[in-house]
């Protein structure tokens, strides 16, 4: 029997209007602001009048193992939770990310879940969905016009035209605009000089979003991002081009969370998608503090593996919100952790309990790692239909050892039921373990000895080196006093190392740290390993080119 694709699951699901699932979770039709029958965003008076923090639901974040290319499933295993607990009768809702076109036309396919497990309507979450992503890519842009027409105008600034690090950015996969030349022709047509295209969820832009929780929030934040310098090496902001406010006019309704729902009609908030590498990766404060308030149990997903995501969830997002994580749920596949153990791409379906154990070693220090900000963990394996029994049976003889809970989770290929053993596990866990969160380093400290924290405690390398000219930076931003803020590592998320090949738990390991900079606006001091990708290209053969629609609107080949 063919398995059927995720869209023929998704096109057969029975949706219900948005405000019979609003509905569940306490929320009145007023509260809503409707795109269509199935998508609304939630109104400022409804997010004003239903924000209680004494009112929270507990927090459960989903993470994983260090990712592999056999494929983890953060989001179907988030969103087959939500709708195991709302199986055993918790109320819960979930909060994710929202997709990016350039991903979707790439290799790795839409964001919004897989199997029984997904949010819908996808094929709009999965596109245009309600305008988010094209008004932070024109809320980005329209910075970068004023910065190049201040130029033009007489650059009262004295911007460098060297030292622009504000891009231009677009939402799609497109190496071809990586590096370009603008303002080319006559004089009219402004200074000639070199710029850059990020992709939209790349920029400063989508990270501030999901830090803010209102308007003034989001205004001071875009004040305060650093579009470059002057003549003098001091920096020049947003607010010193004084359009804050035309900037976050642009954002204004892509500020409110988004709500649909999952293939069981369980309410979902899909808000906001940063990259997860010169970001942190999380869907918006916003989203994930509605959920919270309108239900028992809200379930949140951060990008990558422990040691990227749940580390910046932490030590980025709870800090800044005062968010506290009840749980954490770190997803493992047998596949990528017998890749973990040694197993070639091309053998994952045979057998192999042994490479299994061997690659287990990766999970453990995911899962000793959780703990160290004092919240619980439980390891949720999510099932391929090659896992063998005797596999199985290995995973859950070693977490037992280490004293974690497990569950096998069948939420791919069940839905919810096939995720009522993992909700009935994570509620356990959340009464028998009462969390103490802490983060992990404090922001007071000197930006090298909180990477050094960083790498220590949760990668296991010996020290971060700096090299010269990061070692420089740091040195810059103590001078302009904007050195105790929260780090953002952007490092390959295949490895504890800053080396994507050494897999599994490596020890005695140094990272090199080539680049500091700071997102002023998102409040981050993000420190990189090497060069970082922010405009992915296409493969050989995109994804688009499976992708089709007829005369009746009928989408195929969307996954
Ligand atoms: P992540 O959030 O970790 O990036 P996703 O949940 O988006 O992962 O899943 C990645 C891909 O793997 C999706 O296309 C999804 O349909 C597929 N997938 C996830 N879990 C399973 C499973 N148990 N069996 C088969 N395919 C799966």
């Amino acid at each position: 029997m063919a398995f059927k694709t995720d869209i023929q699951i998704a096109d057969e699901a029975t949706m219900l209007p948005i405000e019979e699932v609003a509905a569940k979770i306490g929320l009145e039709k007023d509260d809503l602001e409707q795109y269509g029958k199935y998508k609304a965003k939630i109104s400022w008076e409804a997010i004003k009048k239903i924000d209680k923090e004494n009112e929270y639901g507990k927090l459960i974040l989903v993470s994983a193992i260090s990712p592999t290319p056999a494929g983890e499933g953060k989001s179907t295993v988030s969103i087959g939770l939500t709708q195991g607990l709302n199986r055993i009768g918790k109320k819960s809702a979930v909060a994710l990310r929202e997709p990016s076109l350039g991903p979707v036309f790439g290799v790795k396919g839409g964001a919004a879940g897989g199997g029984y497990s997904q949010v819908v309507p996808m094929e709009d979450i999965n596109l245009h969905f309600t305008g988010d992503l094209h008004a932070m890519t024109a809320a980005n842009n329209l910075i970068s016009a004023c910065i190049d027409n201040h130029i033009h105008q007489g650059n009262a600034l004295r911007i460098d035209a060297r030292q622009i690090t504000w891009k231009r950015v677009i939402d799609m996969n497109d190496r071809a605009l990586r590096n370009v030349v603008i303002s080319l022709g006559k004089k009219a047509d402004g200074f000639p000089r070199e710029d850059h295209f990020m992709i939209t969820v790349a920029s400063e832009i989508m990270a501030v979003l999901c830090l803010s929780e209102n308007i003034e929030d989001l205004k001071n934040r875009l004040a305060r991002m650093i579009i470059g310098y002057n003549l003098d090496g001091n920096p020049i902001t947003v607010a010193d081009l004084e359009i804050q406010g035309a900037v976050a006019m642009l954002l204004k309704d892509a500020l409110k969370p988004n709500l649909v729902q999952t293939l069981e009609n369980t309410p979902a908030f899909i808000h906001g998608g940063p990259f997860a590498n010169i970001a942190h990766g999380c869907n918006s404060i916003l989203a994930t503090k509605l959920a919270l308030n309108t239900s028992d149990y809200a379930v949140t997903e951060a990008g990558f593996g422990a040691d990227l995501g749940a580390e910046k969830f932490m030590d980025i997002k709870c800090r800044m919100s005062g968010l506290s994580p009840d749980a954490v749920v770190i997803v493992a596949t047998i596949k990528a952790l017998k890749m973990h153990g040694g197993v070639d791409k091309k053998e994952l379906k045979t057998e192999n309990v042994e490479a299994l154990e061997k690659g287990f070693a990766n999970l453990r220090r995911h899962v000793e790692n959780v703990k160290k900000f004092g919240v619980p963990a439980i390891v949720a394996i999510n099932r391929f239909a090659d896992d063998t029994e005797a596999e199985i049976a290995k995973l859950e003889e070693l977490c037992k050892e280490l004293g974690v809970r497990i569950s096998l989770c069948e939420c791919f290929a069940k839905g919810g039921e096939g995720a009522e053993d993992l909700a009935k596990q994570v509620v356990e866990l959340i009464d028998e373990e009462k969390a103490d969160f802490k983060p992990i380093y404090d922001e007071n400290d000197s930006i090298v000895d909180k990477v050094n924290t960083i790498v220590r405690e949760i990668y296991r390398g010996r020290q971060a080196k700096f090299t010269t000219a990061a070692k420089k930076q740091v040195k810059k931003l103590e001078e302009l006093g904007l050195d105790k803020l929260p780090i953002c590592v952007a490092k390959t998320q295949f490895s504890f190392t800053d080396d994507k090949d050494i897999m599994g738990a490596p020890t005695d390991f140094d990272i090199e740290i080539q680049d500091v900079r700071v997102s002023a606006g998102a409040g981050f001091i993000v420190v990189q390993t090497s060069n970082i990708m922010v405009m992915p290209g296409l493969p050989k053969i995109p994804a688009a080119n499976k992708m089709d629609i007829d005369n009746d609107g009928v989408i195929t080949g969307l996954f």
